[in-house]
């Protein structure tokens, strides 16, 4: 039997909505995040289904028990098999310690995943009730094309993506910049945190009403519940049967959506033993665990994993809301989580660019893996929790980092240091080809609001 879900917002002043409201509003008015007020349960037996299933097939199963019949189940059926033509390898490094490779979409990257299948559900809605959004994203380079690329000739959907002007790589800027149609790019002069700050002002300007302003990022319930489908993919193909078999996930993190994804399927009975929490020197997060006290990284550090360069996560205000606690907008802790607990489901650790490269070197060296510096990150972090939290781990236990781009992403840091050029996968061949268009503008609100007003 299906439960009746609503959203509620983190910040607990503003009314429950629908599955449908939360997805077309992306941010409650109050500021605040949606997040399902009950969290559906996947059985075990539904779990030992799943080792037969494709991916599109649990992420139906999955997804539809959130959506409460908001989607039909054909249509829904129909949208993840749109959404999701792609391989979902998982690599066996060795013993049973895995890499989950999430770069096979369009985009190469794992943001692939979330868009898709949001941008689908939003062209849904707006169809049937025949209105139109216009959808203001800020990236630090993965979502911004994994975005533009997904909602790319959707029906009922503009798009408007904002960008670091020196903070993206120049593929990952010519995956926005030569799509055009419905799609806007511009470079801001300033950092990914500037760009988001800009987005959450024009959700909250009154005078922007008439755009009907709708937001893409991680801070989209649409692009979160996505996100706890792999981790339930990974288990379900993996696991041995025992009942005592958990997992530990390795989440490369810089605004915590995908974490946020596992942390979901856990609370759906997913057996996780422990995610490590990888960041990069951006360590908000892992100091928060040492010490207790959060306080955000502005501006925030550049990293070679450059999409993980968020010195205040936005999708921490959800992480303190699941262990109880809240956070408002600007990352202060109205009251506090229980962080005992939260210690004890996730080790946080953070991995500088230095350690990052060598990474990359020696999983190369000693296992033939070819990770990208997001990858490394994982990797990096997980041999951390083998180190620090289970030294004497057997080969028994089932781990599994996650890969969160294509390595052919970041060709220069991977030449740099292991001497070898990654291959193109198709979907970046002909990018060289295209023509770019994009605006630049100044970090400046009025600046962007006044490019609103003109453009729409
Ligand atoms: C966005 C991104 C991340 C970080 O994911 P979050 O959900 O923001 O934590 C990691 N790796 C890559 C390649 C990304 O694009």
């Amino acid at each position: 039997m299906l439960q009746n879900i609503k959203y509620y917002s983190t910040n607990l002043q503003a009314e429950k909505v629908s599955f449908r409201e939360a997805l077309l509003k992306g941010l409650a008015p109050d500021r605040g995040l949606y997040m399902p007020d009950t969290i559906p349960l996947v059985s075990s037996e539904e779990l030992q289904a799943f080792k037969d299933h494709e991916y599109y097939e649990i992420a139906y199963k999955v997804l539809r028990k959130f959506l409460h019949q908001e989607v039909p189940d054909h249509d829904l059926l129909n949208i993840a098999r749109d959404a999701y033509d792609f391989h979902v390898p998982l690599e066996n490094v060795y013993e049973r310690k895995y890499i989950m490779r999430l770069d096979h979409g369009p985009t190469a990257s794992f943001k692939d995943f979330a868009a898709r299948m949001m941008g689908r559900l939003m062209q849904y809605f707006l169809r049937k009730e025949n209105r139109n959004l216009l959808i203001l994203t800020a990236t630090s380079g993965d979502t911004g094309s994994a975005i533009a690329n997904a909602f790319y000739g959707l029906r009922n959907i503009k798009a408007v993506v904002l960008f670091p002007e020196t903070e993206v790589t120049e593929r990952q800027r010519k995956q926005m910049t030569t799509l055009h149609k419905n799609i806007k790019i511009i470079s801001v002069k300033g950092k990914f945190d500037d760009c988001q700050a800009l987005v959450k002002r024009a959700f909250a300007d009154p005078e922007l009403n008439h755009l009907r302003l709708s937001s893409a990022n991680s801070i989209n319930i649409g692009r979160l519940l996505p996100q706890s489908v792999y981790y339930i993919y990974a288990y379900s193909k993996l696991n041995n049967g025992k009942p005592d078999d958990k997992i530990i996930f390795s989440v490369p993190s810089g605004n915590f959506g995908d974490l946020m994804g596992g942390l979901i399927a856990m609370k759906a009975g997913l057996p996780v033993k422990r995610f490590v929490v990888s960041t990069n020197a951006n360590d908000e997060v892992p100091v928060y665990w040492q010490t207790g006290t959060y306080n955000t990284i502005i501006p925030s550090v550049n990293c070679i994993s450059s999409a993980m360069n968020v010195g205040h996560p936005s999708n921490m205000a959800r992480i303190v809301a699941l262990y109880g606690g809240v956070m408002d907008e600007n990352g202060v802790m109205v009251t506090e989580p229980d962080i005992e607990k939260m210690r004890a489901e996730m080790f946080a650790v953070s991995i500088d660019d230095k350690a990052t490269k060598e990474t990359i070197r020696t999983a190369y060296e000693r296992f033939n893996l070819l990770l990208e510096p997001h990858g490394a990150v994982g990797w990096a972090g997980l041999m951390k929790d083998f180190e620090v939290n289970q030294p004497d781990a057997g080969q028994d236990q089932l781990s599994v980092s996650l890969e969160t781009a294509h390595p052919a992403k970041f060709p220069e840091e991977i030449r740099g240091v292991i001497g070898i050029e990654p291959e193109l996968p198709e979907s970046l061949k002909y990018l060289d080809e295209k023509t770019e268009k994009f605006d630049s503008i100044e970090n400046d609100y009025h600046v962007f609001k006044n490019y609103l007003k003109d453009n729409y």
